[in-house]
């Protein structure tokens, strides 16, 4: 069969679904439950799902009048570094999708633009656009380690979490210290 719409999507990728199995009558549905390498730069520049690990997906797909709608939940780890301490942060992660993607030449494809809504390429759905934005709009842009870190020792630069109660930094700069020295000399003679 002949499809209207090229498309550039293969339909063996983990991150693409094939809706031809699904009927085009409203309220249809099939559950797509996989798993998925992780495609590059998912995430924000701290911190982001490393390119090739496991996302987990527990997804279905909808018939609706205009398309498919495809909801459920991507999950997986992300790793960054604290805004505050540097140190690696490595935690699991889990977003919301939810997106229309619509059918070539329904209203809604006539009627929105691109960036509003998705499209179907022939039978074919690509994920990776919900999924990226969702996984973006779920990353804080200062990532921390945990909340309330308390950041770095100004003088020696290692994480307060890292150094012993009642660290302090009382002696003298070394540089000032070989001055004091200095005078001592000079006053003493
Ligand atoms: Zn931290
Ligand atoms: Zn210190």
């Amino acid at each position: 069969m002949q499809r209207l719409t090229p498309t550039h999507l293969d339909p063996r990728s983990p991150l693409v679904l094939d809706t031809k199995d699904l009927p085009r009558r409203p309220g249809a549905l099939r559950a797509v439950d996989r798993t998925a390498p992780a495609p590059e730069g998912l995430g924000v520049a701290m911190i982001g799902v490393p390119t090739g690990s496991e996302l987990t997906l527990h997804l279905r797909m909808e018939s609706v009048s205009e398309g498919v709608l495809v909801s459920g939940t991507a999950s997986g780890r992300v790793v960054g570094e604290c805004g505050r301490c540097l140190r690696t942060i490595d935690e699991p992660v889990e977003v919301q999708i939810q997106e229309l993607f619509a059918y070539a030449h329904s209203t809604t494809d006539e009627t929105t633009d691109e960036d509003e809504v998705g499209r179907l390429q022939g039978d074919l759905i690509d994920l990776e656009p919900p999924l990226r934005d969702a996984v973006v709009l779920s990353l804080p842009t200062t990532p921390l380690c945990r909340e309330d870190c308390p950041g770095l020792c100004p003088d020696c630069g290692v994480p307060w979490d890292e150094l012993p109660e009642g660290h302090g930094h009382d002696q003298v700069d070394p540089r000032w210290a070989a001055l004091t020295q200095l005078t001592k000399q000079n006053t003493e003679e």
